[in-house]
């Protein structure tokens, strides 16, 4: 469907005069010396633009296209719901078929102990939501105090209020007066990073768990009302725990009776090959965060699961002070809720968990072998579909680069020029990948070749301007 007739060129000024783009530098959009490809359509793993520059998208859009581009049952869905019913609220019980098939779908796939959904749009939001439900939680049960949150330092939560202050990111802190004060940090579990020498990454699991414990003893363990932590932490470099690190922390967890919420907005729904991060590293929510996988990203939509725990008690809240005061216009929109409950169903039919276990060990494998050794590669980590290449001044004795020299934006770059989208990651030099869930092995080998040029091209034109 052509929107207009208007050029590329004729797009691009209106989008610098008009369009606020997030993580943007604003004054150089606006000058036009940003890139700024516009992007027109897409097919399976591939998307183009308007000029007709194709590319394999090895970030699955941001990290959330899992059934690719173009799956016709999930469009059909869209199209069918908005002929039928496009929008009814779901507040005061009102509600709808598709949100009450979504959450049971959705309860079900994540199993175990968990009982409710409430759903929003985006991950910031679902995650505002849980801290406002551990809050109540710990009112209602008559411990005003237990209130603060405890996140990761490199964890990614959102850029709202209270997840910005949770991202434990600065570029997503600086010059907003973030973090907000009931927020603490802890230790990044990145092992390659952050281990003391000869520790094991076992060891750097117990230390880990130490120093959260620390934390919890330091700020009195009856303020401390929740811990929110990614299974794999993604935006802040794409790292897979160090061995034993979440049975570690959730045994800190119980010992204070802290809850815990799993943010599984990128690892939810089959990227580790798992259904959930969650269920790969026995790790015992409370609340679970969802969203991008939830629909593929072909609407947005978010979700909070409730686990047995909270659940009884926000029940108990109700019948003490009547209905809980929370709520969007568009929890549980009805095309969004149509649109998730199809991706579910393509997730299952297409058994993409099966998938994922064949191709994500391949993956990683074939990153390893084509890598690891070049002389600006200091770690190639992931799982199932998610993976990163870490650059390093010297990789042996973990030097980094100099931040100046935006090795990553310009590995990216030199990718992209390669025919493949990654993501340069806004923590180091880092290059992330996570494409849609149904690639191939054929397209992964285009990625990892694509890759290893790219990482020589800027290797060379370090060595060539005398930066090394
Ligand atoms: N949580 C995690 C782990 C994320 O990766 C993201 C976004 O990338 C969010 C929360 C925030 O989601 P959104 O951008 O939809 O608000």
């Amino acid at each position: 469907m052509a929107l207009s007739n208007l050029g590329t060129a004729q797009i691009q000024e209106k989008d610098r005069n008009y369009v606020f783009h997030p993580s943007t530098h604003l004054a150089k959009h606006s000058r036009g010396e940003t890139p700024n490809r516009v992007m027109a359509g897409a097919e399976g793993v591939y998307i183009w633009d308007t000029e007709g520059r194709k590319s394999l998208d090895g970030f699955g859009g941001l990290y959330c296209v899992n059934m690719g581009y173009g799956c016709k049952e999930i469009a059909d869905a869209i199209s069918e719901q908005a002929h039928e019913l496009p929008f009814s609220h779901v507040y005061a019980s009102q509600s709808t078929k598709a949100v009450t098939l979504l959450a049971e779908a959705v309860v079900e796939y994540f199993g175990e102990n968990m009982r409710r959904v409430y759903f929003g749009l985006s991950g910031s939001d679902a995650n505002e939501t849980n801290i406002k439900l551990v809050w109540y939680y710990n009112n209602i049960l008559g411990r005003p105090a237990k209130k603060k949150i405890i996140s990761r330092q490199r964890g990614y939560h959102g850029s709202g209020l209270i997840t910005g202050s949770m991202t434990g990111l600065a570029f997503f802190h600086n010059h907003f007066d973030l973090p907000l004060d009931i927020v603490r940090h802890t230790t990044t579990p990145h092992w390659y990073r952050q281990a003391q020498e000869g520790e094991t990454e076992e060891a750097f699991s117990r230390r880990c768990a130490a120093e959260l414990e620390a934390l919890i003893l330091a700020e009195g363990p009856e303020t401390v009302g929740a811990f929110i932590g990614e299974p794999v932490l993604g935006t802040g470099g794409i790292v897979p725990p160090p061995k034993g690190y979440w049975v570690e922390i959730q045994a800190v967890l119980d010992k204070y009776d802290i809850l815990l919420i799993a943010d599984e907005v990128v690892t939810g729904f089959g990227r580790t090959g798992e259904k959930f991060g969650s269920h790969l590293y026995g790790m015992r929510p409370d609340l679970v965060t969802i969203a991008k996988g939830l629909s593929s990203a072909y609407l947005p939509i978010s979700g909070s699961i409730i686990g047995e725990r909270v659940w009884s008690v926000l029940e108990q809240g109700s019948e003490k002070f009547g209905p809980l005061g929370h709520g969007w216009t568009y929890s549980g929109h009805t095309l969004c809720a149509a649109a998730a409950l199809a991706n579910i169903k393509v997730l299952r039919e297409r058994n993409i968990l099966e998938h994922v276990r064949d191709v994500g060990p391949y993956w990683l494998e074939q990153m390893k072998s084509k890598l690891e050794g070049h002389p600006m590669v200091g770690e190639v980590r992931g799982i199932g579909i998610l993976s990163a290449v870490e650059f390093m001044r010297d990789p042996a004795k973990r030097v980094p680069f100099d931040v100046s020299l935006q090795v990553g934006v310009r590995a990216a770059a030199a990718l992209l020029e390669n025919g493949v989208i990654a993501r340069a990651m806004p923590h180091a030099d880092t290059l992330g990948f996570a494409p849609p869930l149904i690639i191939k092995k054929e397209e992964i080998d285009i990625i990892v070749d694509a890759t290893a040029r790219a990482v020589d091209t800027t290797f060379k034109a370090l060595q060539g301007e005398g930066s090394l």
